[in-house]
């Protein structure tokens, strides 16, 4: 049989790692049957029946897909069409591949005595940690999974999940996401670093590999996890420039389910390439500054930026107790991940605009939106402004 290349997304970091994902061909293996999203009728939703209908037309079924009514599979190419033809199925999307932008990095660095670093003090969380530390807000991170065992996050893990393999965990064999956890929830002891809030409970939710590299269906599988167990707020450093269907609908899913979401802008470095997830109005976007307070050369900017952080020389928690400096609009974003669960843990007041006596996810983009800081930057850089702890929970 004749060997194809198939042409597929992929989905990248979104730092010298930021995990993005852009719209690109395929360096992918090549394949005889490609990997899909099989997306069925609202009415047709018995998992049995949409199995038994993809397989007899020889797809081989990798994972159901319940949140969006969908099932991923590996499809023979001249299977695509029949299947397409059936009453039963509304369409056929890009299973699409996640890539790391891998930069040379420094070497990583055992335990030094606990610092404040940097972006933590601009955004003056170490103020508002006198308010609150985001005691057992549920922050999911979804990534290369989060360092289980590190000194410095260990109190603060309460759960994993590995949807690339149900039989792993979701420890981290890469760094990335590790890192992300620490400018959320490094613990305030005596070493490392320390996050934006202390308190808050990190959960490990791996759909990045080793490499960086992960499926567009087990970021779907994820969300689902975050839903079923209740996360109030999602961090996600990576994106794609390429749009995708069945990923803007497991994402509104999710945010319908009250769940805040956040991600980075991009790593681009110029105008109008803030990349999915974060171009969704659903999700938060972020673009990164340094210590100058200027937008970082490499952040992608545009219209979608609702807010900024810091993102470049942020120094973190790493893989195997570890610590580095990281830049990127990955670290950028956990910065405001951190800040959006600090709202989640204090009273609700004028900001609960519907009276729920909860938060939503609009209200808390409103909140950090209003108590932003204006940098001078042109909005299409900055958002709304610099991310402000401090302000954001009084
Ligand atoms: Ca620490």
């Amino acid at each position: 049989m004749k060997k194809k290349t198939v042409a597929i997304a992929k989905l990248v970091f979104l730092c010298s790692l930021f995990i993005g994902i852009s719209g690109g061909i395929g360096d992918v293996q090549a394949q005889e049957a490609s990997r899909k999203i099989v997306v069925f009728e609202k009415a047709f939703s018995d998992r049995g029946r949409q199995i038994a209908l993809v397989k007899s037309q020889g797809a081989q079924v990798i994972k159901p897909l319940a949140l969006i009514n969908a099932v991923a599979v590996f499809l023979p190419e001249q299977a695509e069409k029949a299947l397409l033809s059936k009453a039963e199925v509304v369409r056929i999307d890009e299973d699409i591949i996640v890539n790391a932008i891998a930069k040379p990095q420094p070497q990583p660095q055992p335990q030094p005595a606990q610092e404040l670093p940097w972006g933590i003090d601009r955004i003056n969380a170490e103020i508002a940690q006198s308010t609150t530390g985001g005691l057992a807000v549920k922050v999911a991170i979804l990534d290369t999974g989060i360092d289980l065992d590190h000194p410095d996050l260990l109190n603060n893990i309460k759960g994993n999940v590995n949807t690339i393999s149900s039989r792993r965990s979701g420890n981290d064999d890469n760094g990335h996401g590790t890192h992300v956890a620490g400018i959320i929830a490094a613990v305030d002891n005596s070493i490392g670093v320390v996050g934006v809030g202390p308190e808050i409970y990190l959960y490990a939710v791996k759909v990045l590999g080793k490499n960086g590299s992960g499926w567009l269906s087990d970021i779907i599988e994820g969300f689902d996890w975050c839903i079923n167990n209740k996360m109030q707020v999602v961090n996600m450093s990576f994106g794609s420039s390429g749009d995708n269907q069945s990923f803007h609908d497991a994402i509104s899913k999710t945010y319908a389910a009250g769940v805040v979401l956040v991600a980075a802008a991009g790593n681009d470095g110029a105008a109008n390439t803030v990349n999915y997830p974060a171009k969704y109005p659903e999700v938060i976007a972020v673009s990164a500054i340094g210590q100058d307070d200027k937008l970082a050369g490499f952040s992608s900017f545009g219209p979608e930026v609702d807010i900024a952080a810091p993102g470049v020389t942020i120094k973190s928690t790493y893989n195997d107790g570890y610590y580095k400096s990281l830049n990127g609009t990955s670290m950028a974003c956990p910065h405001v991940v951190g800040v959006a669960a600090l709202v989640l843990s204090t009273a609700v007041g004028a900001y609960d605009t519907d009276g729920d006596g909860a938060w939503g996810p609009s209200e808390v983009k409103n909140k950090l939106e209003a108590t932003a800081e204006n940098l001078g930057l042109s909005s299409n850089e900055q958002g709304a402004g610099l991310v402000r702890a401090d302000l954001a929970v009084q």
